[in-house]
């Protein structure tokens, strides 16, 4: 299935919120201009895009979360354990996401 791809711009309020959290990589104090939703199509519900990674102590990423552009909340958010039937691939959408994991869309 495709992406929804809805699209967020990022604000300095946001990118901020981002920052607080720690484990980053160094030198991931660029903002983005945009984002857009990662999960499969969906005609309700939050949309969720990752505003920054995290190293693998943390085994998350920082996510925009929004119903509406101008209701986006920061969130520190795990990545779903899911892997692919063969292990080569990894779902990279937070935990209890809704949707298809991203493998599926490589198999
Ligand atoms: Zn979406
Ligand atoms: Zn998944």
């Amino acid at each position: 299935m495709a992406a929804c791809y809805a699209a967020l711009i990022v604000t300095e309020e946001m990118w901020e919120a981002a920052l607080e959290y720690p484990n980053g990589f160094p030198g991931d104090n660029n903002a983005p201009d945009w984002i857009a939703c990662e999960l499969d199509q969906h005609p309700h519900g939050d949309h969720f895009a990752t505003l920054r990674d995290l190293t693998k102590a943390d085994d998350g990423a920082v996510w925009a979360v929004w119903p509406a552009p101008e209701h986006a909340e920061i969130h520190h958010l795990v990545h779903c354990p899911s892997t692919s039937p063969k292990k080569q691939d990894a779902c990279w959408l937070p935990t209890g996401h809704r949707g298809g994991h991203t493998w599926e869309r490589f198999e």
